[in-house]
């Protein structure tokens, strides 16, 4: 049921980390830390879903260490719950202030921590599934177009460091107004989800991403492959596609469904990623369009000669 979370206890006393253990480590995984340094280390290495921070420790006490948190990148998006002796309205304020999401007053009522805590977690996960959702295409389940486009950037910074290349392959259904004429939007939206899983299922590496871009246009990201490989990724799941047979559900016979790609190689020369790849695999995709769809037509490798290097189709 629960995603296994990892809780960082903070406190200098050992009394208290104690307690604190015994109460949760049924229920999670625990990080332990008796002060302010070790805490932050241990935030870092392990990223916790969530820290309980005890106020008064000597040297570095627990407000420097939630200013240091949400210092940094890596751990400022940790929920952190004050444990503490200190119970005045202004130390409460003081806490929430810096950015806790609670605060406890030792000594604590265990059953009641333990509930802030789930509850605290719940919200995480919550949090996490909306964040998950919010970069997936509704329609196919596959990433959508803002998730491509933040997998593009680093995958751009990736690909310069390492002076490799980045394909880029936009996919348009061909003539699908008809199709959507024909056997209705129903029946269009099941061949959209069945091209998903088509192009998805062509992937090959961990880095490789395709998205639907909007309507019905689709684009995948391949880096680190030479242009050959790309190439042929895109033609063994053109001809997937074309040899798959989608029901028009409206319709007693089967009907074909086809995809034109246009495609681009390059190793990134610039920091900011190039937009023109886009464009540039949106032209070859023009020309694929009108050779006569259901083929593709890849750019040409060195930029500024002729415009498109090779067509295959069936
Ligand atoms: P071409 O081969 O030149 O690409 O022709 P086309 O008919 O595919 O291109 P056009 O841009 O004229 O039409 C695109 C169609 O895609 C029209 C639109 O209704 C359909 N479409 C876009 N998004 C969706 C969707 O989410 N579901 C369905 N069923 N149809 C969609
Ligand atoms: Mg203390
Ligand atoms: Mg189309």
């Amino acid at each position: 049921m629960n995603p296994p979370f990892t809780v960082l206890i903070v406190d200098d006393e050992k009394h208290n980390r104690n307690l604190l253990t015994e109460l949760l480590k049924v229920d999670y995984r625990l990080i332990v830390a008796k002060n302010g340094e070790q805490a932050l280390q241990r935030a870092r290495e392990h990223r916790p879903d969530l820290i309980l921070l005890d106020v008064l420790m000597p040297e570095m006490d627990g407000y420097a260490v939630i200013r240091a948190l949400k210092h940094d990148d890596d751990t400022r998006d940790i929920p952190v719950i004050f444990v503490t002796a200190l119970d005045s309205v202004e130390d409460e304020e003081k806490g929430l202030d810096l950015g806790a999401v609670d605060y406890i007053s030792k000594p604590f009522h265990p059953p009641i921590v333990r509930v802030r805590v789930r509850n605290h977690l719940q919200s995480v996960q919550q949090r996490r599934l909306l964040e998950q959702l919010a970069l997936l295409d509704s329609l196919t389940g596959i990433p959508n177009r803002r998730r491509f486009n933040q997998v593009f950037e680093q995958e751009w910074r990736r690909c310069l460091r390492t002076g490799s290349p980045l394909s880029l392959i936009v996919v348009d259904v061909d003539n699908f107004k008809a199709f959507n004429d024909n056997f209705g939007h129903a029946a269009g939206d099941e061949v959209l989800r069945r091209i998903a899983m088509s192009l998805q299922k062509s992937l090959r590496r961990p880095a490789d991403l395709v998205c639907r871009y909007g309507g019905e246009e689709f684009v995948i990201l391949l880096p680190g492959i030479a242009m050959d490989g790309a190439k042929a990724l895109a033609e063994a799941s053109r001809f997937e596609i074309e040899e798959q047979y989608v029901d028009g559900e409206t319709s007693a016979a089967p009907t074909h469904v086809t995809v034109s790609m246009g495609g681009i190689t390059r190793v990134p020369n610039q920091t900011t990623p190039d937009l023109a790849l886009f464009s540039e695999a949106d032209a070859s995709l023009y020309e694929a369009k009108r050779l006569g769809r259901n083929r593709i037509v890849w750019a040409d490798a060195a930029p500024g000669k002729s415009p498109f290097s090779q067509q295959t189709h069936a």
